[in-house]
C-alpha cells in the first residue's frame, strides 16, 4: 500500500506554515506563506501542495490549524469558512475551496486547539487526559484537550473575551478590544501591552510592575479555566508569554486567586509543574495540525 501523506497548514494572523508529512510526523516538505488575503494565499497554498505532491506522492487527509473565529463543527455546512474575522478578505473565505480540488478529507480546528493536540502528542502535554493551552500574543485563546480531542460547544472556545477585574486607578489603559474593549484580550494581548506602554514588555526591560499587571488579568483566566475544566495541566505559550518573568509572575498570581481552594496533587506548591511555556515552542502549531490531518485518515 502506498504511504499516507498528510497536507498540514498551521494559518495564522501574519504567515501560513504549510507542510506534507509522512503520517508518523516526518516533514518531507514545508513552506510559509505570507496571509495577506485569500486571493493571494489561496493559489500559493494550491500551488505548494501540488508541487509537493508531485514530488512525494498524493495526499491522503489535510489537517487544518487555524485563526478565527472560524467554523469548526463538522456537521455544519460551512464548515472551514471563516466567519466574523476583522481581517480583510478572509470572512466567507473557506479551506475547502482551496484543499477541495485534491480530494482527500479535510480536518479543521483551531490554531490553539491544534497547538494543544501537538503539545498532547508530543510536547509540555504528554500525559495529561484534560490539557488547556493558551496563546497571549496578537490575541488570546485557549484549546481544550480530552483525551486527545477538542472541546467545543456551538462553535470555538473564546477564553480571550471574559471580562477581568480591571481597576482603572492602577491601570487606566482603556483596552483595544473593539467589541468589549478591557476584557482579557483586550488589556493583556500583545496589541495592549504597546497601546499602553508603547513597546513589549521584553522592549521594555521585563520591570517586575508592569509583568505582574499582566501576570494578573492572565491569571484570571488561569483560574477560570482550572475552575471549569480542572485540567492536568495549564500550557501558555504566544509571544507575550515569552517576557522574561512573566509565567513565573503568572504561578504566584494564580496560586494567590486559587486561594487553597483545589487540593489535588495536579497543583503542585509553587505550580511550576502545572503551569508550564510549550514543550515544542514555535513547532506546536504545525505538529498539531499533522495531527489532525491524522484524524481525518480515520
Ligand atoms: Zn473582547
Amino acid at each position: 500500500m502506498a504511504e499516507q501523506l498528510i497536507g498540514a497548514i498551521e494559518a495564522g494572523g501574519t504567515k501560513f506554515v504549510v507542510a506534507l508529512a509522512r503520517a508518523d510526523g516526518t516533514v518531507l516538505a514545508r513552506e510559509r506563506i505570507p496571509t495577506e488575503t485569500p486571493a493571494t494565499c489561496f493559489p500559493a497554498l494550491a500551488a505548494f501542495f501540488g508541487q509537493a505532491s508531485a514530488a512525494h506522492g498524493p495526499i491522503a487527509a489535510f489537517g487544518v490549524a487555524s485563526f478565527g473565529p472560524i467554523d469548526i463543527d463538522p456537521a455544519s455546512p460551512g464548515y472551514g469558512t471563516f466567519t466574523t474575522t476583522p481581517k480583510p478578505g478572509w470572512s466567507g473565505a473557506r479551506f475547502h475551496d482551496v484543499l477541495g480540488r485534491f480530494g482527500a478529507p479535510i480536518v479543521v480546528d483551531t490554531d490553539v486547539n491544534g497547538a494543544a493536540l501537538g503539545e498532547w502528542q508530543a510536547g509540555a502535554g504528554q500525559g495529561c487526559r484534560t490539557l488547556a493551552y493558551t496563546t497571549v500574543g496578537t490575541g488570546v485563546g485557549t484549546g481544550v484537550l480530552r483525551d486527545g480531542k477538542s472541546l467545543m460547544g456551538f462553535s470555538h472556545f473564546e477564553s480571550g473575551h471574559i471580562p477581568v477585574p480591571h481597576d482603572r486607578t492602577a491601570d487606566p489603559y482603556a483596552g483595544f478590544c473593539p467589541y468589549h474593549h478591557d476584557c482579557l484580550e483586550g488589556l493583556a494581548a500583545g496589541p495592549a501591552i504597546k497601546g499602553r506602554w508603547g513597546q513589549s514588555l521584553s522592549e521594555l526591560g521585563s520591570p517586575s510592575d508592569k509583568v505582574e499587571l499582566i501576570a494578573g488579568y492572565v491569571a484570571q483566566l488561569a483560574v477560570s479555566l482550572v475552575l471549569l475544566h480542572m485540567p492536568d495541566r495549564l500550557i501558555f505559550g504566544g509571544g507575550v508569554m515569552k517576557t522574561p518573568g512573566l509565567i513565573p509572575a503568572l504561578r504566584k498570581a494564580t496560586e494567590a486567586r486559587l486561594a487553597g481552594y483545589i487540593k489535588a496533587p495536579q497543583l503542585d506548591p509553587g505550580l511550576e509543574r502545572y503551569i508550564v511555556g510549550p514543550g515544542l515552542g514555535d513547532d506546536a502549531g504545525i505538529t498539531g495540525a499533522i495531527a489532525l490531518g491524522r484524524q481525518a485518515l480515520g
